[in-house]
């Protein structure tokens, strides 16, 4: 398969070139050449498929033949170890939940799918040539980029995020892994990782001398594994033969583009939803027609943070660049930090349910959705375990919350990190 730039201002490159490269030499997000529905019979069929065949179906024809199928299917198998259980919180509404993998974050599948197709490249080649995967975090990311690459041959990791401000089970996942994961902290907010991080790829000192890569949703090998989600969910609640909409919590909408491309592929989806807190953009856009970034504010849904959502224009082109396409596939809905904290009581309260804030944005959107729309099957994405949210979380349901055996396990290891303050530092640290 071959993937072109969104800029349409650079050469069309491989699975394996945009994977490596992450971002276009033009800047722009790469883009598969061509998108083949799947057949009916997988459809039909669906059911009687494990997930690794369901993902393979799904995915093979954007890596192509640069992967042969049993690597292909061992690399799925390796990162669908896990659980992607579908809830019913009542008759039209559940809860897919995407946070049973090593980091809780959904970001595991795609952190580790990139990671693999990166060590499979790696193993490939004559002479090594080793990868920085450079990312900065806001919390989540980082965790799921270091446990996915933890050890992955000829890769080496470096996380940079806002000292004291993610919370201490994040701060444990990104900083106590060591080996080929080093975790930078820098003295500042999230958009002073992320403009370091930009820098460094825009810089050509590196050029020759270290090979940078990102490892967020703007890679190809984190954000198409998302789709298999969708597929997973459509397969649950098949048997109930009403039409499926996704309510997906977003900040860089990776995850609701991925749900987007499941849906070319053919997965009948009727609609999606979007929940946003007060960085609301797409809302926004949807309302006016005016798409206006803006810098982002900070909520207790900070994965969430985002002020220019950088998969906006993957989504665009799935619609063919039409607002009035878009508008008829999308609905957009955003909530204040009171609002989030009342829908997590209200759920524990009505279904006995324990969302994390961006679950709990993800359900308000939904119920916003149903209320004009009857008779369909709605789905939101619950996106975190709580526990990682532990700071924010409601005491009455955060003194209950059991700790999981994957947090446990991290708690009582020896944080190591090295202290930043501007890009002059990480520059050292990376050409010393
Ligand atoms: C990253 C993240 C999101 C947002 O996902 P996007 O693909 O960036 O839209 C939502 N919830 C959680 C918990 C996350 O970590």
């Amino acid at each position: 398969m071959k993937y072109f730039s969104l800029n349409h201002d650079a050469p069309e490159v491989s699975f394996q070139e945009a994977v490596i490269k992450g971002l276009a030499p033009d800047k722009g997000l790469y883009f598969p050449k061509s998108i083949n529905q799947l057949p009916k019979s997988f459809f039909d069929n669906i059911e009687s498929l494990d997930d690794v065949s369901i993902a393979y179906e799904a995915i093979k024809q954007f890596v192509g033949d640069e992967i042969p199928q049993t690597d292909l299917k061992d690399i799925l198998e390796d990162v669908l170890s896990f659980d992607f259980p579908v809830v019913e919180l009542n008759d039209s509404i559940s809860a897919l939940e995407l946070y049973h993998g090593p980091t809780m974050a959904f970001k595991d599948v795609g952190a580790r799918f990139m990671a693999r197709c990166l060590g499979y490249f790696n193993g490939q080649k004559e002479t090594k040539e080793n990868v920085t995967v450079l990312v900065a975090t806001s919390g989540d990311t980082g965790g799921a980029v270091a446990s996915g690459f933890l050890g992955v041959n000829g890769v080496e990791v470096v996380i940079l995020y806002p000292s004291g401000k993610v919370s201490d089970i994040q701060e444990k996942q990104l900083t106590t892994l060591g080996q080929n994961i080093t975790a930078l902290e820098v003295e500042g907010v999230f958009d002073d990782c992320q403009a370091m991080v930009k820098r460094a790829f825009l810089d050509k000192d590196f050029h020759n001398k270290r090979k940078l890569t990102s490892a967020n949703s703007i890679n190809i090998a984190r954000w198409l594994p998302q789709m298999f989600y969708y597929f997973f969910a459509y397969k649950a609640l098949k048997h109930k033969g009403k039409d499926l909409v996704f309510s997906v919590p977003s900040g860089n909408y990776g995850n609701i583009c991925a749900g987007m491309m499941a849906q070319k592929l053919g997965l009948p989806i009727q609609h999606f939803v979007t929940g946003t807190n007060a960085n609301d953009v797409i809302p926004q856009y949807l309302k006016t027609g005016n798409y206006t970034t803006k810098s982002s504010v900070a909520t207790i849904s900070n994965a969430m943070d985002v002020g220019a959502p950088s998969n906006f224009i993957r989504i665009k082109e799935l619609h063919d660049g039409s607002f009035e396409l878009l508008k008829k596939n999308l609905s957009g809905y955003s909530y204040s930090d009171v609002e989030t904290l009342e829908a997590i009581n209200y759920l524990k309260e009505r279904s006995d349910y324990v969302a994390d804030p961006h679950g709990a944005i993800g359900y308000l959107a939904l119920k916003d959705y149903l209320a004009g729309n009857r008779n369909v099957q709605g789905v939101f994405l619950e996106t975190a375990h709580p526990i990682k949210f532990l700071p924010v979380m409601p005491n009455s349901i955060a003194d209950k919350l059991e700790i999981p055996t994957q947090i446990k396990s991290i708690l009582y290891l020896k944080k190591r990190s090295i202290q930043i303050h501007d890009y002059e530092q990480l520059k050292d640290y990376l050409l010393p």
